[in-house]
């Protein structure tokens, strides 16, 4: 593959790219293609003085976004994108463009989101757009690149699955065989299952598919969760993970997508640590709400505009929490608590993690009181009944994580070919 980056730019002063023609400007007795490869737009300049009549003459009609393949001579030039322009010697048209184009990717007509997601391909050459999933891949590598430094082992578990992860509705039935299954809506059990299989570090990268109906800027049908289970630690010890994971990948973007940031325009500022932690009982002080209620997309706002940076909201009531919580029980409190947490940037939940009941006979029970039937969920409960190490994890969400970090109106914007309620293609 040729794009700028690995463009063979010999001692003598050629080079080879391949692209898209972004742009054409006419001046008369000169002619610029700007040509768009993945990184760089680079300008090809057909002179008569210097360029021959046959190659003029081959890209005189060439239409916009047609893909050519260009052989040439490097000459400086001020005026140029990069400092320098192409005088070509070899050119190939590799494919023709149709017009009109149904979407302009030179950013001078700004369309709606909806008519940018239906025409994604075009959308995402882009170069503000493309930067997005150009960092979005450096994040995910951030992310491994920091886990395996830290003796986890990546997993993949399966989406297919027969039974909810928390007895919820929000799942898609599909049809399997002459059976009724489900799209999993979280690792959640299995890699819990794994720490008793001894894999004490797991990490795994994956979609999550829920059926909520909700149509907001934070919320998708199917999201990419990054999740982590840990043996032998709590929950103060996976915070402390998730905020160091955090501030890795910020500076990793920040050193090593730097082009990237600079194109969509953002001065990706790190997080100052220690991040603030507060409990739920601060936290439902500061924005007026009574025990036991959850907040809603206002309360958080109101919070994250007090605060300022990301934090943590931890010792939820246990009953706002999923059934494999574990209890929390303080001095002086009557209600029952939970070791648990949630990771908030100013605008929108990021992670929710805990340490998790690792007692057969307490989990049971705990599935019991929010009225689950144990014995659909032997799979996953047979796990404890013979060792279970104590254990701690969280799930984080890649998507909105990638949102706050460019500072994206929606959550649409970080996701490639987002699925909501009402998209399903591309
Ligand atoms: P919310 O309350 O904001 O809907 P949640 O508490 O239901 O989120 P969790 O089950 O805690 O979500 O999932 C862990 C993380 O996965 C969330 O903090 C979020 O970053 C991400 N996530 C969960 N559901 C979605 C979704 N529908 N769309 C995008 N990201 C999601
Ligand atoms: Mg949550």
């Amino acid at each position: 593959m040729i794009n700028s980056k690995d463009a063979n730019i010999t001692d003598d002063g050629y080079i080879e790219i391949a692209g898209w023609v972004h742009e054409i400007r006419d001046l008369g007795g000169i002619r610029f293609l700007l040509v768009r490869t993945r990184d760089d737009i680079i300008q090809v300049t057909f002179s008569k003085r210097k360029v021959s009549g046959e190659l003029i003459e081959k890209v005189k009609t060439i239409s916009r976004e047609s893909v050519i393949h260009v052989k040439g001579r490097i000459s400086k030039d001020e005026r140029a994108p990069n400092g320098f322009e192409v005088i070509p010697n070899i050119v190939d048209i590799l494919s023709v463009a149709e017009s009109p184009l149904p979407l302009d990717p030179t950013d001078k007509v700004v369309a709606e989101l909806d008519t940018r997601l239906d025409n994604r391909f075009l959308d995402m050459r882009r170069p503000k757009v493309k930067s997005i999933f150009m960092i979005r891949g450096l994040v995910v590598r951030a992310i491994r690149d920091f886990l395996y430094g830290k003796n986890f082992v990546e997993v993949t578990t399966p989406k297919i699955v027969a039974t909810a992860t928390e007895g919820g509705t929000a799942l898609f039935p599909i049809s399997y065989f002459d059976r009724e299954a489900f799209l999993n809506q979280s690792p959640q059990l299995y890699k819990q299952i794994l720490m008793s299989s001894g894999f004490e570090r797991v990490l795994e990268i994956g979609p999550i598919f829920r059926a909520e109906e909700h149509s907001t800027r934070k919320h998708l049908n199917e999201a990419t969760s990054i999740d982590v289970e840990v043996s032998y630690v709590d929950d103060s010890e996976v915070m402390k993970l998730l905020e160091e994971l955090i501030i890795y990948i910020y500076e990793y973007i920040n050193v090593n997508a730097d082009k990237y940031l600079k194109t969509i325009g953002i001065d990706l500022k790190i997080p100052t640590r220690p991040f603030r932690q507060i409990s739920y009982e601060e936290a439902i002080e500061i924005v007026d709400l009574k025990w036991g209620d959850d907040f809603g997309s206002l309360e958080e706002k109101k919070l994250g505009n007090e605060i300022g940076e990301h934090y943590f909201i931890k010792e939820w009531p246990l009953k706002l929490k999923p059934y494999y919580t574990m209890p929390l029980e303080k001095k002086g409190k009557t209600e029952i608590l939970s070791k648990s947490f949630d990771l908030m940037h100013p605008r929108v939940e990021l992670a929710s993690g805990s340490q998790r009941i690792n007692d057969y006979a307490l989990l049971k029970k705990q599935m019991e009181l929010r009225g689950l039937n144990p014995d659909n969920f032997s799979f996953y409960l047979d796990a404890f009944r013979y060792g279970m190490p104590p254990h701690a994890g969280w799930g984080l969400g890649l998507d909105r994580l990638v949102m706050t970090m460019l500072d994206l109106d929606n959550v649409r914007e970080a996701v490639m070919f987002p699925r909501d309620r009402r998209r399903l293609i591309p």
